[in-house]
C-alpha cells in the first residue's frame, strides 16, 4: 500500500483543484481481467496486430483482423469495471473530474456510469465498426454473425466500403474529434491524473506533458516508474483499485 503521506497528498491535490482530467491507459483495466500491453498471455503476444495499410489492401489481412476480434470477444465478454473505474466514476459525478481521456478500448469507464460524452478515446473502441469511407456506424453481433458464417470481411451497405472495428490501428491517423476534445479538455485542466499508463506511446502521451507546460499539477499513479515521473508534481507506485479507492473515501470524508 502507498504510503499514508502519499495517499494524503493525492486527496490534497483533489481538493485543491477546481478542474481535473484523468488520463487512463492500459493499466487501468488489468484488475478486471484484461492484461496490459506488456504482460504474458496479452492479446498482443498471441496476435501480431494488423496494421492498418494492410487491412486497406489484404483480403487476407482483413480476415486475420475478424478472425482476432472473435478472439477478444470471448476473452472480454465477462469483463466489468473495477473498483479503480468506480472511483473515478464517482468523482465525475460528483464534478470533480470534468473529462476521462483514455487510451483503452474497452468502454469500462462509460460502463463503470462515467457519462458517454465526458470519456474521449483516443485510440477508439472495441465496442462497435464502422465504415472506413462514409463513417457508417455497424453494430457488432450481426456483423460477427455474418463473418462466422460467410468468412469474409464485412462491407458496407451504403456504399460498399470497406468496415473495420473503430479501434485505431496501428498506422491509423488519430482521430481528430478525440484529438481536439482531449486538447480542449488538458487546456482547461488544473490537475491532470495519469493512471495505468507507461506514457510511452504518442501523440497520446503528449497530453500529460500538454497540461504540466499549461500550468496544471500532474499526478501519476502507476504500479512502476513512467516515462514522466521526472515533470510529475507526485508519483504514487502502487495498485490502481485499492488506492484509488481509499483516497475517494478520505476525499468524500473531507467534502462531508
Ligand atoms: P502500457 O501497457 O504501456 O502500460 C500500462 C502500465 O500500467 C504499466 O506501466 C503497468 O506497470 C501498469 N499497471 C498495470 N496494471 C496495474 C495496476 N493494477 N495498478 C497500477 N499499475 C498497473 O499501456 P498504455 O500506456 O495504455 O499503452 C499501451 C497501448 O495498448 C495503448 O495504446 C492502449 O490503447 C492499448 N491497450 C489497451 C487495452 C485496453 O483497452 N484495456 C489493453 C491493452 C493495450
Ligand atoms: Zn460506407
Amino acid at each position: 500500500m502507498a504510503e499514508r503521506n502519499q495517499l494524503q497528498a493525492l486527496a490534497a491535490e483533489l481538493g485543491n483543484a477546481e478542474r481535473v482530467v484523468v488520463f487512463t491507459g492500459a493499466g487501468m483495466s488489468t484488475e478486471s481481467g484484461i492484461p496490459d500491453f506488456r504482460s504474458p498471455g496479452g492479446l498482443w503476444s498471441r496476435f501480431k496486430p494488423v496494421e492498418y495499410q494492410d487491412y486497406l489492401v489484404s483480403e487476407s489481412a482483413r480476415h486475420q483482423a475478424w478472425e482476432m476480434l472473435l478472439e477478444i470477444d470471448r476473452d472480454w465478454s465477462a469483463v466489468s469495471p473495477n473498483r479503480g473505474h468506480e472511483a473515478i466514476a464517482r468523482l465525475v459525478n460528483l464534478g470533480i473530474v470534468t473529462h476521462v481521456i483514455t487510451q483503452n478500448i474497452d468502454g469500462l469507464h462509460q460502463a463503470s456510469g462515467v457519462p458517454q460524452q465526458q470519456v474521449i478515446e483516443l485510440h477508439g473502441t472495441s465496442k462497435y465498426a464502422h465504415c472506413l469511407d462514409c463513417r457508417t456506424r455497424y453494430e457488432l453481433a450481426p456483423l460477427k454473425a455474418q463473418f462466422v458464417a460467410e468468412g469474409v470481411a464485412p462491407r458496407c451497405d451504403t456504399c460498399g466500403g470497406l468496415v473495420k472495428l473503430a479501434v485505431i490501428s496501428f498506422g491509423e491517423p488519430m482521430p481528430e474529434g478525440p484529438m481536439a476534445e482531449a486538447d480542449a479538455a488538458i487546456q482547461q485542466c488544473d490537475l491532470c491524473l495519469a493512471i495505468g499508463s507507461s506514457l510511452q506511446v504518442y501523440p497520446a502521451a503528449g497530453f500529460p506533458i500538454l497540461a504540466k507546460r499549461n500550468g496544471a499539477r500532474l499526478v501519476i499513479l502507476n504500479r512502476e516508474p513512467t516515462e514522466l515521473d521526472d515533470i510529475a508534481d507526485l508519483v504514487i507506485n502502487d495498485e490502481i483499485g485499492p488506492t484509488l479507492e481509499s483516497v475517494i473515501g478520505q476525499q468524500s470524508a473531507m467534502g462531508s
